[in-house]
């Protein structure tokens, strides 16, 4: 199969570059991603600059662009010009999770939307560590769950991307897959506010997740805290279908110019 991978850490980051290596098992890896750190920029586009690529040679990848934009940039740009039709996308694995909430920020979850919006299978992995640098468990898990969904025929989910995130433990301590729903991740903003060397001030935003007091495996955050791998299906349909229907009986549909 033909797997296009992506990332928001950078093409350098040891998530995108563990999982590329273990990732040469299930056939032509193709690398599209940003040449520097662009996490928690969401699905942000280029479109008042030029997009410059570097290309890179790495051992046993087919092709691998560093691209001067953002994770959806990587995809777009991929999709056009490198691969048009892989199989799957796989964009990880990030440093750090992506849970609840947090997808609405996330560049990691922004590149498996923009390869659903082209109508390819897309994967999301984030592992839920910021220190670790060992990713061999996540790509395991990873490879894992793509040979589950490609036999059972499963890969191919329309206008659904899935939201994988792995606990930072060893795999004996795993205890197994859960098929969750997002939660409300909440966040102390503190922003930190400094002083710049010509006296100006500045902030920077440092805050601390809440912690949720969620127990109910369902969803995500708990999930991941229980030690499970935790999966989420997501669309980029954001209509709420349940107030739209509502609204056609409010008249407004009636309302004379
Ligand atoms: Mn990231």
């Amino acid at each position: 199969m033909q797997v296009l991978i992506t990332n928001d850490d950078g093409i350098m980051s040891p998530g995108i570059q563990q999982l590329a290596a273990q990732a040469r098992q299930l056939g032509d890896i193709y690398l599209s991603a940003p040449l520097s750190q662009k996490s928690a920029i969401g699905h942000g586009i280029t479109i008042w600059d030029p997009i410059r690529i570097k290309e890179y040679s790495l051992p046993g990848i087919k092709k691998a662009w560093a691209v001067e934009g953002t994770p959806a940039d990587c995809v777009k740009l991929a999709i056009n010009h490198i691969c048009p039709q892989p199989d799957l996308i796989i964009s990880g694995i990030n440093n750090g999770p992506n849970l609840g909430t947090d997808v609405l920020y996330s560049g990691t979850v922004s590149a498996a939307i923009e390869g659903a919006i082209l109508g390819i299978p897309s994967m999301a992995v984030s592992l839920n560590s910021f220190q670790s640098d060992d990713y061999s468990v996540a790509a395991e898990i990873t490879l894992l769950v793509v040979r589950y969904l490609e036999n059972h025929s499963k890969l191919v989910s329309p206008d659904t991307l899935l939201n994988v995130n792995v606990p930072p433990v060893p795999k004996e301590e795993l205890k197994g897959f859960r098929i969750t729903r997002l939660g409300i991740r909440e966040y102390e903003n503190t922003f930190d506010q400094r002083t710049d060397p010509r006296g100006n001030m500045y902030f920077w935003l440092s805050g601390m997740p809440i912690p949720h007091g969620e127990e109910d495996p369902e969803i995500d955050m708990a999930a991941v805290e229980q030690n499970y791998v935790s999966i989420t299906p997501l669309q980029f349909d954001l209509t709420n279908y349940r107030i739209w229907k509502d609204m056609k009986e409010w008249g407004l549909e009636d309302l004379h110019l």
